[in-house]
């Protein structure tokens, strides 16, 4: 096959977290049984008037922030007109020239042929606009079933420019999305529920072409390996056909999971051929610089900068440092707990060491941790301050991980706190030095090799009362002074 540059553009369209739906006070929730969550205006019945939800309308441009976006301080919505039994009224309530959010741009971070790189992806726009209900269909009966509870759900629009040129470039951007708005507090993100879906436009072009070549469009891709896996079969697909001398056509193609190809479905609509003009029931969108404002400084610290504060201040790795951002949860936790201890990289290891295995085992959810980051922070202090063994601080935190609780309370239960007594490590240690006569007998005559056996008796007889360091101290001194 010849080389070709695949051209790549993605609209990632994601649910809003509103409690209610975009038009009327519906739940917006996902499930409910079958049309439990309708009312006449998200059922579209005639005469019915549509109520725009201002939460829905803040955190549209909460996203537009949080992707580095202009916003428009004036935005109207239009009608979209489409026949499909999914859309009630027959046309969604949609953006068309006057989006919420223009000109924005998300970095992403990905690894190709083990080479780590970094791009930015423009956005050209994000726009607020409302999903469809979910057909059913039984091929058994030969019917087809609606639900309309999805159907006026809140949803974004965010449009690429065609800026990426390989399946993991697209991946990357997708996550990143998905971070973003987890990070913004407006989208759930949970892809499996639909909750993100992504449609995915490829064309291919040779290295000397000047124009972009013909693309195709697959609709709703709702995992990050159908995306990746779409990408790569519709670059092959067009390259083929290149190569015979054919020529791509412009259309609409379906991504068959289980077969991991393409399959034409309708020729690609056009903006035309939605018949699109203004919606006539809904105010226009006002804001003014004031409320702008406010939507951006309520936003969290980003990822990106979170991920060089943790690099630059704290002194992690770059690859610790992601992992951490990778959910807020957890960099919440994490900077909770830097703050009852001041040890990033101590905690950072606890962190993903410990407490990322036992979640990973399944026995704990980080949304939904047994104990608070002061509680882990101490315990992580007490380690590193030898007030409890390396070894035990683990038995600890799976006591806390199964019933929560105070480390030094647990500590102190278990008889594993350490105190550094020597008082009583002397005792202890005149004690095992009277049961192993023969062996002081031998490390006396000069055999060293000894000394690792009575250093273990004593450790043994001393657990959780001295460190190992102290207790080799005041062994090597009692053994010099026989
Ligand atoms: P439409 O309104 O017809 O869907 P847009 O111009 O809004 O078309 O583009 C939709 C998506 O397709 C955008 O993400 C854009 O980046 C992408 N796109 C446009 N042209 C190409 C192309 N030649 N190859 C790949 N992607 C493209
Ligand atoms: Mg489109
Ligand atoms: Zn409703």
């Amino acid at each position: 096959m010849s080389s070709y540059i695949p051209v790549i553009g993605l609209e990632v369209h994601a649910e809003l977290l509103t409690k209610s739906k975009v038009f009327c006070t519906c739940s917006a929730e996902f499930g409910g049984s079958q049309n439990s969550r309708c009312c006449p205006v998200c059922s579209g019945m005639p005469g019915t008037l549509p109520v725009i939800n201002q939460t829905a309308v803040e955190y549209a441009v909460r996203a537009g922030f949080a992707m580095g976006s202009d916003i428009n301080k004036f935005s109207v919505f239009d009608r979209k007109n489409y026949f499909y039994p999914d859309l009630p009224k027959a046309y969604q309530i949609s953006q068309l020239n006057l989006p919420l959010c223009i000109n924005g741009s998300v970095p992403i971070e990905y690894e190709e042929d083990g080479v780590k790189k970094t791009k930015n992806i423009r956005i050209n726009r994000i726009h607020l606009e409302e999903d469809a209900g979910k057909l059913v269909h039984d091929d058994l009966n030969g019917v087809s079933l609606a639900d309309y509870n999805r159907c006026g759900v809140p949803l974004i629009e965010i449009v690429t420019e065609p800026d990426m040129s390989s399946a993991a470039e697209a991946k990357a951007f997708v996550e990143k999305v998905a971070l973003l708005l987890q990070y913004a507090g407006v989208c759930d993100c949970r892809m499996e529920q639909g909750s993100i879906r992504a449609d995915v436009n490829v064309s291919i072009m040779k290295p000397t072409d000047t124009e972009y070549g013909t693309r195709a469009e697959m609709k709703n891709l709702n995992s990050i390996k159908a995306i990746g896996r779409a990408i790569d079969f519709e670059i092959y697909r067009q390259g083929k056909l290149l190569d015979m001398g054919k020529k791509v056509v412009q259309e609409t193609r379906r991504f068959d999971d289980n077969r991991g190809e393409t399959k034409a479905m309708r020729s690609k609509e056009n903006a035309h051929d939605y018949r699109y003009f203004p919606e006539p029931d809904i105010l226009q969108v006002n804001f003014t610089d004031e409320q702008l404002d406010a939507i951006k400084a309520s936003l969290p610290e980003m990822p990106d900068a979170r991920t060089e504060r943790y690099i630059s201040s704290f002194g992690l790795s770059e690859n610790d440092a992601r992992i951490l951002v990778g959910s807020k949860i957890l960099s919440d936790f994490f900077d909770d707990s830097v703050k009852a201890y001041d040890n990033p990289r101590s905690v950072c290891n606890f962190i993903n060491g410990e407490l990322m295995r036992r979640i990973n085992l399944g026995e704990i959810a980080l949304e939904a941790l047994p104990f608070d980051a002061q509680q882990f922070a101490k315990l992580v202090q007490m380690a590193d301050t030898e007030k409890v063994s390396k070894n035990d601080a683990k038995d600890i935190f799976r006591e806390m991980s199964e019933k929560g609780g105070d480390p030094e309370e647990i500590a102190r239960a278990k008889g594993l706190l350490i105190t550094n007594d020597t008082g009583k490590a002397l005792a202890v240690i005149d004690e095992v030095l009277a049961a192993n006569e023969k062996a002081v007998a031998q490390y006396k005559s000069g055999d060293a090799k000894v000394f690792g056996f009575i250093m273990g008796q004593c450790t043994k007889a001393l657990k959780g009362v001295c460190t190992p360091k102290a207790i080799k101290e005041e062994l090597e001194k009692k053994l010099a002074s026989l």
